[in-house]
């Protein structure tokens, strides 16, 4: 398709990734199949050795996965995409890439529960060091950097409280250093944000949640934006295994003809929601980067296309009204998760970050009564309603 990288971001939503196949359907066929006939011996041979293009062995290489690969690369303006079998294989991948024994990594402390968990129980067993900073404020990583740091592990806005970090300056610090600024993606999206206009070196998915959007799949990528990279990371995934399967690599194709589409209503969804709990008088805090309020609102209006689904805020009252407002909302429903198009909402202190020792988890500012909540495609006057209705619940006596 020539002219294509000049594409919209919307229309390469639809189109990317999507090849020529036998009989000329509009979609890529899904190829499942865990291995691929040679014509003869030579030709094993030759694909073995590299020296002629062809599939051998769905973990190596498939139809279905790389057409799904190739659109999110283009989507994030990288040039090669590798599909994973979760969010989590593609960060242990990544790791396993990056680092050897004696590296040291910088680690954002409001990052996805598992990927600290990773880091500090896991990779510490092979001798890696770790070090979590509030990456939202730029001299707390420039602090934490030793001559040993490799990767800069950032993801913005964080998890579970939405801090912003400023991709452009770890970017420039990770280059100063000859380290790595590998970014989890996650939150936002390529529909919003894309990680290596800053200057990011590795982006990745859990594309379990807004990629695919649907809640149905579990899926993450790495994405690289150099050719070198790419061959390190294609290996470690082919030797270490965690890679997607054709049928899930399909479903998320399909989702991400959607993305842009999904992801301005949710947004516009979102906006009006935050600017509903800011006036909430049972509400103590809302954090959305849409709002003024947002600490790092100049950071995130320059890293954003739009604002994203994911508001956090603090019902008063602490963990008992935050248990109030989960038991009584009726449309959201009660799960972890994010990004899909049904509204979802958790409470990461007795859920997602629930294993977190107490004081690092108010440390990361993760507070007792905070409440993630994932916005959906619904319409914005029966979320709010529904959000209303919950908070009616949270009694007086419960406000502190
Ligand atoms: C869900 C999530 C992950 C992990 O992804 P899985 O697909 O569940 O393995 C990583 N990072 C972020 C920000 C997430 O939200």
């Amino acid at each position: 398709m020539s002219g294509y990288k000049t594409l919209e971001f919307d229309s390469l939503c639809v189109h990317s990734g999507v090849g020529e196949y036998e009989h000329g359907p509009v979609v890529p066929p899904i190829y499942q199949t865990s291995t691929f006939k040679f014509e003869n011996a030579a030709h094993g041979g030759s694909l073995f050795k590299g020296e002629q293009q062809g599939y051998i062995y769905s973990r190596m290489a498939n139809p279905t996965i790389e057409a799904m690969e190739n659109s999110v690369a283009q989507l994030e303006g990288g040039i090669k995409a590798l599909g994973c079998s979760s969010g989590m294989a593609a960060i242990s991948t990544t790791f396993m890439a990056l680092l050897k024994a004696g590296d040291h990594v910088v680690c954002a402390e409001s990052v996805y529960g598992p990927t600290s968990t990773l880091l500090a129980t896991i990779f510490t067993k092979f001798d890696i060091q770790v070090t979590f900073v509030d990456s939202s404020n730029f001299s707390e990583i420039t602090k934490a950097v030793r001559t040993n740091t490799k990767v800069l592990y950032m993801e913005t806005p964080g998890n579970p409280t939405l801090a912003i970090t400023d991709l452009k300056k770890c970017a420039d610090l990770a280059n100063s250093i000859n380290a790595k600024l590998v970014v989890d993606n996650t939150f936002m999206g390529p529909a919003i944000q894309r990680p290596f206009e800053f200057g990011a070196h590795v982006v990745l998915h859990s594309m379990t949640k807004s990629l695919n959007g649907h809640a149905d799949v579990v899926a993450g990528i790495i994405v690289l934006n150099d050719m070198n990279d790419y061959k390190l990371f294609r290996k470690v995934l082919n030797q270490m295994g965690g890679v997607i399967d054709p049928f899930n690599a399909f479903l998320v194709h399909r989702g991400l003809k959607t993305l842009d589409l999904r992801m301005r209503k949710m947004s516009e969804n979102a906006m009006k929601i935050a600017q509903f709990l800011e006036n909430h008088p049972k509400i103590e805090w809302v954090s959305y980067p849409g709002l003024k309020s947002h600490p790092q609102y100049e950071i995130g209006q320059n890293q954003h296309r739009m604002n994203g689904c994911m508001i956090s805020f603090e019902v008063k009252g602490g963990f008992e009204a935050g248990e109030t407002l989960m038991n009584s909302v009726k449309l959201a429903t009660l799960a972890v998760s994010l990004g899909g198009v049904e509204t979802l909402v958790q409470h990461p202190a007795s859920m997602t970050h629930a294993s977190m020792d107490k004081e690092v988890r108010l440390k990361a500012k993760i507070t007792d009564g905070l409440v993630r909540y994932s916005v959906g495609i619904e319409s914005a006057d029966d979320l709010i309603d529904d959000l209303e209705h919950a908070l009616n619940m949270v009694k007086i006596e419960e406000l502190v």
